[in-house]
Parts: C-alpha cells; sequence; structure tokens
C-alpha cells in the first residue's frame, strides 16, 4: 500500500497537474454562447466569428489595431490629486485604483497616442472600460484635453475611442467638471479646422454621452454598441413606458441621425484612414513632420 500512496499517487497528480486546461483558453460568446478559442477570438480582433458580436477591447488593443503597424507614441497625461475627496462607499477609493491599476496594467481609464493613421499623423484617444467601467474623473478629461492640445500642436486630427459609464462618482463635482472641460477640449481642436472623429463603443453613457463624445464631426459607432445617458431600465420606471426594441443600441441611433455610421471593427481602420484622407487638407499633409512633442509642451 505504502508504495501506491507514496510513489504512485503523487506521479498521477504530477501527471494530471500537468494537463490543466488554462482557464483563459476559451472565451464564451456573450451573444450566442458558442465557444470560441482565445487566440482566434484575437485574431478575428475580438469579434465572434459565430454572430458577429463586438466584444469590448481594451485601449491598447484599439491604439494597436488602429495605427501604421500598430506603433504609435504615448503621452503622460498630465498628473491629478489622487482621491481628492477621500471618497470611501463600500471601499475605499484609493483602494480601487489600486485594484484597477493592478488589473489592467493602466494608470488610469484612458490612453493618448500619437502616430501615423494611413501616413497622416494622428492622435488617439482610448478609454478603457475595464478600468472601473471607464468612468469619467479628472484624470479622463485631462486625458482628453491633453489629446486635443497635442492634436492642435501637431496639426493633425484628433480620434477618440469612446467606452465609459459615465462620470465618476468617487470624485463627485470634480468629475462633473469634466464634461464642460471635454467639450472645450473638442472646440479647440475644431477652432483650429482639425477633424475630430468619436468612435463610440460599447458601451457608453452618461457623463461622457452629455459632453464630448456626441461631439465628433463624424460620429461612428461600433455594430451593437449600447450608446445613451441613462440605462433603459431607469429610462422605463420614468416614463413609464415600454421602451422599443434595440433602443439605445447603435444601429437605433443610426436610424435616428445621432450616429454617422456604423463600422464593423475588421473596416475600422480603413474607413478611418479613408475620412482622414478626406477631411485633411492636401496643403496639412506635405509639410515635413513638426518637431518631436514633449509632455511639457502638452501640459504647459
Ligand atoms: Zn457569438
Amino acid at each position: 500500500m505504502s508504495w501506491l500512496t507514496e510513489f504512485v499517487r503523487p506521479k498521477i497528480r504530477t501527471l494530471l497537474g500537468r494537463k490543466d486546461v488554462p482557464e483563459n483558453l476559451w472565451h464564451q460568446c456573450p451573444s450566442c454562447q458558442q465557444m470560441i478559442f482565445q487566440r482566434d477570438l484575437e485574431a478575428n480582433l475580438k469579434v465572434c466569428m459565430h454572430c458577429g458580436h463586438h466584444m469590448r477591447a481594451s485601449a491598447r488593443e484599439r491604439l494597436a489595431w488602429t495605427f501604421d503597424d500598430g506603433a504609435y507614441t504615448l503621452i503622460d497625461t498630465p498628473r491629478v490629486p489622487q482621491d481628492p475627496l477621500r471618497f470611501r462607499d463600500g471601499k475605499r477609493y484609493s483602494d480601487r485604483l489600486k485594484e484597477a491599476r493592478e488589473k489592467t496594467k493602466l494608470d488610469e481609464a484612458i490612453l493618448v497616442a500619437h502616430g501615423q493613421l494611413g501616413g497622416h499623423k494622428v492622435v488617439i484617444a482610448a478609454m478603457d472600460y475595464a478600468f472601473m467601467g471607464g468612468s469619467m474623473g479628472a484624470a479622463v478629461g485631462e486625458g482628453i484635453v491633453a489629446a486635443a492640445r497635442l492634436a492642435v500642436l501637431q496639426k493633425a486630427p484628433l480620434i477618440i475611442y469612446v467606452t465609459s459609464g459615465g462620470a465618476r462618482m468617487q470624485e463627485g463635482a470634480i468629475s462633473l467638471m469634466q464634461m464642460p472641460r471635454t467639450v472645450i477640449a473638442t472646440q479647440i481642436v475644431k477652432e483650429a479646422g482639425l477633424p475630430l472623429l468619436a468612435v463610440l463603443t460599447d458601451n457608453t453613457f452618461g457623463g461622457v454621452t452629455a459632453s464630448f463624445a456626441m461631439l465628433g464631426d463624424i460620429q461612428i459607432g461600433e455594430p451593437g454598441a449600447i450608446i445613451g445617458f441613462t440605462g433603459p431600465r431607469v429610462i422605463e420606471q420614468t416614463v413609464r413606458e415600454k421602451l422599443p426594441e434595440g433602443f439605445q443600441r447603435s444601429e437605433y441611433l443610426f436610424e435616428h441621425g445621432i450616429l454617422d455610421m456604423i463600422v464593423v471593427r475588421a473596416e475600422m481602420r480603413a474607413t478611418l484612414i479613408r475620412l482622414v484622407d478626406m477631411l485633411v487638407p492636401p496643403s496639412a499633409v506635405e509639410p515635413p513632420a513638426p518637431p518631436a512633442i514633449t509632455t511639457d509642451l502638452v501640459t504647459a
């Protein structure tokens, strides 16, 4: 018996242990419930190959999928006070921030980068839903302002990938102040005669919908993205009416003139290139690249 328990059993355990399948190898599509091999899903830009469902993508993925050769330069967005209200609900806000940073390896819910798109210089700001639901606090507001300033400095179009649950409640009124600030950011881009393209992805809600997210020269939506100000349940309870089928989906907003186009992810980069080609005046293409932009210039 001792040979069986002391030698054979541990041996079997190690053999079985080695064959353990990593949990993240397969992904279940939330729309059609099909199991998809994670690597295939990533190769397909996180779009289900069975039903075409567009899954959420990270800010880094958005940047890599959009820029030429996936090459870009991130800028440091201005530092903001951490937890200015010393807010605490179920957990301390500072702890929530720490967790989000560990989980996403991001500093905040936005990345701002510059690089080339179809040979044009562009600035892209990409939000990340995985970081506290993409909520907009002071840091995200600063990110949008920095992106707008960088676009003006580089005379480059600004593209914003939006995804957000709304204002970051842990920052109270400070998060609400980001709404007028980001609106002004879109204005400085427009006053410089530069195109602003807003790509609304699943999901776009609250404070961002009520500010910069709806102010693009061209409003693009990803298929099936839920875009609105308040969730359908709250609206139903308020107006006491059943909402129409597909309410707040890209397709519904497109039919009602809120979005200009719906673009599948596989065609997003080509579409953005086409739009930038059309919107950037030829004179803006010819001059040599401006000197490298440092963060100091952006934050000044
Ligand atoms: Zn599917």
